[in-house]
């Protein structure tokens, strides 16, 4: 790998800002390695920078692109770490392969991984549930518009953003009956950008209405729970909690997974199953779905206090004292920010870049 000399300047002069929506604030280095005649050329920590594309690069017209997020967490000066790096690799590859697009070896991605996160190890804000959050991401750079060709050039890149807690206001969601974000035998299962793409109107119609974002229903029957735009679904019916098992239209969350082993841990019974968005509805009507919640690696695990028609009708949560969900969130940041032993092998400690590296 080539460090740029600059990259630990350009840190020292970044100042975490005071508030951080998600996703606005880059840390100012990046990663990036190309893909040419067949392999993956040494790659480079430099400063963040514009890329140059192609006008015909076929990830700006046909959504070549793959793309993970992760967390890095500060723990004391110089000591980050990453949480499950080793999922989001082999996800990132599981992209990959669905467009026909090179994997990324191992140990370039976890280069990639460990140099930003070590040479920006100052620019992770501390506070309780902040982080460093990883974008890694794959994008076709050939320049043909020859449709659906394979490409021959690729670039792979990691930016990094400063992120804040969410605010953890019950989200509010559109039951989405006219449009689906997957079907059977499509790409719903990988984390690519066409994915969400396809998802922005239906988001910008609940957001009308005044709703947090929209909750997806299968393509076929319209009966059965898949997922939000972003994350995965829980609810918790008398006790015991459930979530959608996988297909290949829902996207196996790397929280998700987490949550199942946490909940587990607490003695909580969890059933993977097809859930009918009717036995939900009726489950609040007769109180024993006492709440639902969300998760995905930005937002945690954030609850659902509604679930709204697009006629107006809707379906609302009662408050309960002692929600599952909460236990979850803060057993989840016990782990990331390490007051907790890590049972589980989710903690990747960073190593860190020595100069001259
Ligand atoms: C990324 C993503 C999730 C959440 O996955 P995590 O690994 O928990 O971050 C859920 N659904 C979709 C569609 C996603 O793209």
């Amino acid at each position: 790998m080539l460090v740029d000399p600059t990259v630990h300047k350009l840190i020292r002069e970044f100042e975490i800002p005071a508030s951080l929506p998600f996703g606005e604030y880059k840390v100012p280095v990046m990663y990036t390695a190309s893909y040419r005649d067949g392999q993956w050329l040494e790659g480079t920590l430099g400063p963040y920078h514009s890329l140059s594309l192609d006008p015909a690069a076929k990830c700006l017209h046909y959504a070549v692109e793959a793309f993970e997020g992760m967390k890095a967490f500060g723990r004391g000066p110089d000591r980050p770490v990453i949480f499950r790096p080793d999922s989001n690799w082999q996800r990132l590859n599981r992209s990959l392969a669905r467009i026909a697009a090179p994997e990324v070896p191992r140990e370039m991605f976890f280069e990639a991984i460990s140099a930003i996160t070590s040479v920006a190890a100052s620019a992770i804000p501390t506070g309780p549930g902040q982080s460093l959050y990883l974008r890694p991401f794959v994008i076709s750079t050939d320049s043909n518009l020859g449709g659906i060709g394979l490409s021959r050039e690729y670039l792979f890149c990691v930016i990094a953003c400063p992120a804040d807690v969410y605010q953890t206001t019950p989200m509010r969601l559109l039951i989405e009956r006219q449009f689906v974000r997957a079907v059977p035998g499509g790409t719903g299962s990988v984390k690519i950008g066409g994915n969400y793409a396809a998802a922005i109107l239906s988001n910008k119609r609940a957001a009308e209405r005044g709703l947090t974002t929209s909750l997806w229903l299968d393509a076929g029957s319209g009966q059965w729970v898949e997922e939000l735009s972003a994350m995965n679904f829980f609810v918790a019916i008398n006790g015991t909690l459930h979530t959608p098992a996988l297909t290949d239209t829902i996207l196996p969350g790397i929280t998700r997974d987490s949550i199942i082993q946490l909940a587990q841990n607490f003695g909580i019974e969890v059933f993977e199953r097809a859930i009918g968005i009717d036995e939900i509805l009726d489950g609040v009507r007769s109180g024993a779905a006492t709440e639902a919640f969300a998760c995905g690696t930005a937002a945690a695990i954030l609850p659902i206090g509604r679930l709204e028609e697009t006629d107006g009708s809707f379906h609302e949560f009662s408050d309960t004292s002692d929600p599952i969900w909460t236990r979850l969130r803060s057993e989840l940041r016990n782990v990331q920010e390490g007051r907790v032993s890590d049972p589980f092998g989710w903690i990747y400690e960073v190593p860190l870049l020595t100069s001259g590296q």
